[in-house]
């Protein structure tokens, strides 16, 4: 048998799901909810061609669902199509859009209806970040992280509001983060448009609530295997064994927050609207926050 810690640290580990760090499907995967959890449903997810956004896709199709994926480069959410519709067994309709151009998310919005008749779940993933010091942001840079992120959050939500939600329903999560909770170092721009999508999703939550319409966050932590982490130094956070201050001492990974939005999109969650779900292994109560650090690893990133 093996050794006591052995077996401990086995344990442990059966209880972090497993998961790739590219933009690849699972090689195999153990349901630990019912495969039909979603079963007859669809769900529209900006920013499903890569990282988080390709792994919610992916769980969502494990458990029943069908899927929109859209973006700005159709070649890429094509690419991720065919992956999740060979892993899975399930529909999968690629879709390019900007969601700063609302004609082009109308669009979008009108080609899945005409596909799949209906849409139940919103995934608001669509983000552009990079660290960089307030001190040198041009207004342009600022402008366009709150365009893509806040702005592009509204956008889809009312596109899908007024094109379906208000007369069936339906469910909305917006992929936020926690950079704003300590005023995060070189991250006001995507500090501050993640900061309004929370603040949008109690908006919302309120207005849309009596048209049966759930509207939440899930803040995710530092997340391995995603553009995210590489451009905000997690390579660098895990060499310097910074992620030993972590509660829960390691970074996440996708399919851990394709879990939790699961969760949030899924009738296990029916009565939950209006609040944020931060999924970071309690990374922000305890991760140092240091100006100096940060300084280096954005020079040091920079190419
Ligand atoms: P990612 O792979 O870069 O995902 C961002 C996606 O947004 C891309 O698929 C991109 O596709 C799409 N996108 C960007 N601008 C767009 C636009 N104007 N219109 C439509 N789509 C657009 O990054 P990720 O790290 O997985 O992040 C996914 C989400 O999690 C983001 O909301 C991010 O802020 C959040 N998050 C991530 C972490 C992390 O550790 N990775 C931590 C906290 C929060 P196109 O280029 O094809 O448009």
């Amino acid at each position: 048998a093996p050794a006591a810690p052995a077996m401990a640290e086995a344990a442990m580990a059966a209880r972090v799901p497993p998961d790739e760090d590219g933009d690849e499907c699972l090689p195999e995967y153990r349901h630990l909810l019912s495969p039909d959890l979603l079963a007859g449903q669809v769900a529209f997810i900006t920013g499903g061609g890569s990282g988080i956004g390709f792994r919610i896709a992916e769980i969502f199709m494990r458990h029943g669902c069908r899927t929109v994926i859209a973006s700005r480069n159709l070649q890429r959410v094509a690419e991720a199509s065919k992956k999740l519709v060979a892993a899975t067994g399930q529909q999968c309709l690629p879709l390019s859009m900007d969601v700063r151009q609302p004609q082009t998310i109308v669009a979008a919005v009108d080609e899945a209806l005409k596909e799949f008749k209906r849409i139940d779940i919103l995934i608001n993933g669509a983000a552009g970040n990079f660290l960089c010091p307030a001190s040198a942001l041009s207004f342009n840079a600022f402008k366009t992280v709150i365009d893509i992120d806040t702005m592009g959050t509204f956008n889809t939500s009312k596109v899908l509001y007024e094109k379906y939600f208000r007369d069936h329903g339906g469910v909305i999560v917006n992929i936020t983060a926690t950079l704003s909770y300590r005023g995060q170092a070189l991250q006001v721009h995507a500090g501050a448009a993640k900061a309004a999508i929370d603040a949008m999703t109690r908006h919302l939550a309120v207005e849309w609530g009596p048209s049966n319409i759930r509207v939440n966050s899930l803040a995710p932590g530092p997340i391995s295997g995603t553009e995210g982490f590489r451009r905000l130094g997690g390579k660098f956070a895990q060499q310097s064994n910074q992620f030993s201050v972590i509660p829960l001492q390691r970074a996440g990974n996708k399919t851990e927050i394709a879990h939790s939005t699961l969760y949030l999109a899924s009738p296990l969650s029916s009565y939950v609207t209006g609040t944020t779900l931060v999924v970071d292994g309690g990374s922000w109560l305890t991760s140092p926050n240091s100006f100096s650090a940060l300084l280096g690893i954005a020079s040091s990133s920079a190419k």
